[in-house]
């Protein structure tokens, strides 16, 4: 048992549908190779890496080592190899490092829940190449036989550039789903938030991966655009996901972060911010313009609307509202929730 055995990197970011230790976080690449998304901080001061396969691979076997470990603690315990607190306590006295070992507590909690899934970090792991991706993504489902679930985030553009023979073998090497941050189909929008690609390029993206079998989670931003462009936002994001029509639909309203460009086109007037009342009312454009055979889903806290009665909206679970079916009962909460923030009747009129 020897801490530099112990060695791998976790990095910050997931989706919380990955998160409370439900998802092995493994490190494949090092923060975005785009960074210039106008509302974003993420990565923003981080340089883009991507990480040698043999450090990836050796990522893996580290984290083998350390659950091989607290499962002969767990035996010696006398809890028969079942992960516990007590073993891993008792593992971190017999190696006290691991007390400042950011990856352990991840680790050792996903262990406990029989973790079956893993995400793979951070910003665009589809950017690796092929073959190394294909090789990482082997040895971690020959190693954690046990998964049965890996998911990443993935760019639009980055989907469109990869062929489709190579989307195909990475999905069956074990890649399951992935997470595209899609914010908006409006390109006039995509254009001044600096996404680097149109709306064509996330329609085609995302049919590509439909196409390739992935299970495909596309998230939006309720707000984006301000009032200013509001309607076309709606519209032009329904138009997209129609298009594409994804097995989720994420909604992640919008909250101006302060260093941001997009935070400093605020401050000076340039975009008008929309309240929660605006915010539903567009979210009620968006879902009535919906066609899809999605789930749709406000799984983050910033879907906080509450209905007249004071209670959160929407349900926060991961697998949200299954459309068509429930689409009515979406655009019943919506008008609930629009009966308790009253938008300004300028903004219902535009
Ligand atoms: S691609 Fe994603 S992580 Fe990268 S800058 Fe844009 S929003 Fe941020």
């Amino acid at each position: 048992m020897n801490i530099k055995n112990y060695a791998f990197e976790t990095g910050i970011y997931r989706p919380p549908s990955e998160g409370g230790s439900a998802s092995l976080l493994l490190r494949f690449t090092r923060n975005c190779p785009w960074n210039h998304c106008t509302f974003c901080t993420m990565y923003k001061t981080k340089k883009f890496q991507l990480r040698p396969l043999r450090e990836i691979k050796g990522d893996i076997d580290a984290m083998a080592m350390l659950a091989r470990d607290l499962k002969s603690t767990s035996i010696a315990l006398g809890h028969g190899g079942k992960i516990t607190r007590d073993s891993a306590i008792t593992l971190m006295e017999k190696v006290p490092e691991l007390n400042n070992h950011d990856g352990f507590p991840m680790l050792a909690h996903w262990l406990m829940v029989q973790g079956k899934t893993a995400f793979i970090q951070d910003g665009n792991s589809m950017i690796m190449k092929t073959p190394d991706l294909l090789e990482a993504l082997n040895h971690l489902r020959t190693t954690f036989p046990s998964i049965n679930r890996v998911t990443t985030y993935a760019r639009a553009r980055t989907l469109v550039q990869k062929s489709s023979r190579n989307l195909v073998s990475i999905r069956k090497a074990g890649l399951d789903r992935l997470h595209l941050g899609l914010e908006t189909g409006d390109d006039k929008l995509l254009k001044a938030i600096k996404k680097g690609v149109t709306s064509e390029g996330q329609i085609q993206g995302g049919r590509k991966a439909m196409e390739a079998g992935f299970q495909v989670s596309e998230y939006w931003m309720p707000g984006l655009g301000g009032r200013e462009m509001t309607r076309a936002h709606a519209e032009n994001t329904a138009r997209v996901l129609n298009a594409v029509n994804p097995h989720y639909i994420r909604s992640r309203p919008f909250r101006a972060i302060a260093g941001t460009p997009l935070h400093a086109r605020i401050k000076a007037g340039e975009v008008h911010i929309l309240s929660p009342g605006e915010q539903l009312a567009e979210l009620k454009q968006m879902i009535t313009a919906l066609e899809v055979t999605s789930r749709v889903c406000f799984d983050h806290a910033g879907n906080n609307w509450r209905n007249p009665r004071g209670r959160i909206l929407f349900t926060h679970d991961y697998e949200g509202y299954k459309f068509p079916e429930e689409k009515t009962r979406v655009l019943d909460l919506i008008e609930e929730g629009l009966e308790s923030t009253t938008p300004p009747v300028s903004f219902i009129h535009l």
